[in-house]
């Protein structure tokens, strides 16, 4: 007989969906991120300047998001691309959440740092390039908010979830995993989206899982596409970056919506979003069997 996920990833038996193991909803506000509700988070890839974030602020809400994303400290590709506005970025993030209601979600680079991030954001996002930063995430952890865990570029799922459970040993269940797309031989596209990665992570594991169509793409005419995928899949939302004037934009450009190309995005979701509702009662079941629990195990 094959062996089971649970067998399969049992060095990270705390991430795994048990017979005695709810699945995780991740509180932020006033809504929770891994239940009924599909979350969007949106935004610019880098805070910019105050304008550009509260336009986008104002817009993304408008069109029904809950999470207002961007970077104030930025990992970049070349040490010469901008790196971000650092604490200025985290305080036009916090001004946005005052006026806007959004919750706010930002990468936090360094160890050094999360006090400092964690002073501003409702959620800490690992960037795909700290993932295995096991000292960022032991800090981060222990700042008690909930994390934004993105898959690094060249890790595997079970890479994945040993970060997760690292940041679980350090004594906080809020972690919400991100599919943003790995490294293949296809260079056509700025990564390769795994959706099955989704589909799997929501079969054996309790945490929320969000697709980034963004960084997958690299493009922003296959964001749409890859977002619908993402929905299919079964993740939990979605985070895209959104830009008033992407073609200006100081990151990231190439793949931002404009505040019209996300509304028709977001317009296009519609039935996707609410066939999802449809489903995920029906699957609650399914899933389990498909995760390997024997039936002895299902029933408790
Ligand atoms: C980002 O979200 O802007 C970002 C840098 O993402 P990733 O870490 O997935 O490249
Ligand atoms: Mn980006």
């Amino acid at each position: 007989m094959r062996e089971s996920w649970q067998e399969r990833f049992a060095e990270t038996p705390d991430v795994l969906l048990g017979a005695r193991r709810q699945r995780t909803s991740v509180p932020v506000l006033d809504f929770a991120i891994g239940g009924d509700e599909f979350i969007i988070m949106a935004g610019p890839c880098s805070v910019e300047t105050e304008s550009q974030l509260m336009a986008t602020a104002r817009h993304v809400r408008r069109a029904g998001a809950r999470v207002l994303r961007g970077g104030a400290f930025k990992p970049r590709s070349s040490p010469y691309a901008f790196q971000g506005l650092g604490p200025e970025g985290l305080k036009l993030l916090a001004a946005a959440r005052e006026e806007t209601g959004l919750a706010v979600v930002t990468e936090v680079m360094s160890e050094c740092d999360v006090p400092l991030v964690a002073g501003y954001a409702d959620i800490l996002q690992i960037g795909s390039r700290s993932m295995e930063n096991y000292t960022l995430l032991e800090a981060a952890a222990r700042s008690g908010k909930p994390i934004l865990l993105k898959r690094g570029m060249v890790a595997t799922i079970a890479d994945l979830l040993r970060s997760a459970q690292l940041i679980l040993d350090n004594g906080n269940p809020n972690v919400i995993l991100c599919e943003r797309g790995i490294r293949t031989f296809e260079t056509t596209m700025r990564n390769t989206f795994d959706a099955a990665s989704i589909a799997l992570l929501k079969q054996v594991t309790h945490l929320p899982v969000i697709a980034d169509p963004s960084h997958a793409a690299g493009y922003r005419d296959l964001v749409p596409g890859l977002a619908r995928i993402g929905i299919a899949a079964g993740a939990d939302g979605l985070l895209v970056e959104v830009h008033p004037s992407p073609d200006e934009a100081w990151s990231d450009g190439e793949q931002s919506l404009d505040f019209e190309e996300f509304d028709a995005m977001m317009a296009a979701l519609e039935p996707w979003i609410g066939l999802r509702g449809m489903a995920l009662h029906d699957d609650e079941l399914e899933q389990r069997e498909l995760a390997g629990l024997r039936p002895a195990e299902a029933v408790g």
